[in-house]
């Protein structure tokens, strides 16, 4: 007759307890994640979109996956990230594709954290 949570023994239980760090969804496949496990977006004031590579520029963020798929995904959808930024028009430069894969390849060979 062992009922669960009764007794004034119990101990909380620590799979309850949240990860380490808050968590954000990816706008591409709509995972959620640990913050630090995705790649932050922000948007400069003429609107580029640009790599948040340590987390901390202001104003509002947007994340994706780190991976050539979701890093795509969310870069093609563009109404998706003007929602996300709360701009109509968000632009994205040319470069930040091939930064953007270039770091997700180091990552992926070195297993250095990029963004
Ligand atoms: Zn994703």
């Amino acid at each position: 007759m062992n009922k669960n949570g009764g007794g004034p023994g119990a101990l909380p239980d620590p799979a309850e307890r949240q990860p380490a760090g808050p968590v954000r969804t990816c706008l591409a496949c709509g995972k959620k994640r640990i913050n630090r496990e995705l790649c932050r977006f922000a948007v400069d004031k003429e609107g580029y979109i640009v790599v948040d590579q340590e987390h901390r520029l202001g104003g509002r963020g947007a994340y994706a996956c780190r991976g050539n798929a979701c890093i795509h995904g969310f870069l093609k959808n563009k109404k998706k990230l003007s929602r996300a930024f709360r701009r109509q028009k968000v632009i994205i430069r040319e470069d930040l594709y091939g930064i953007l894969v270039s770091g997700v390849k180091n990552e992926q060979s070195q297993g250095l954290r990029t963004c």
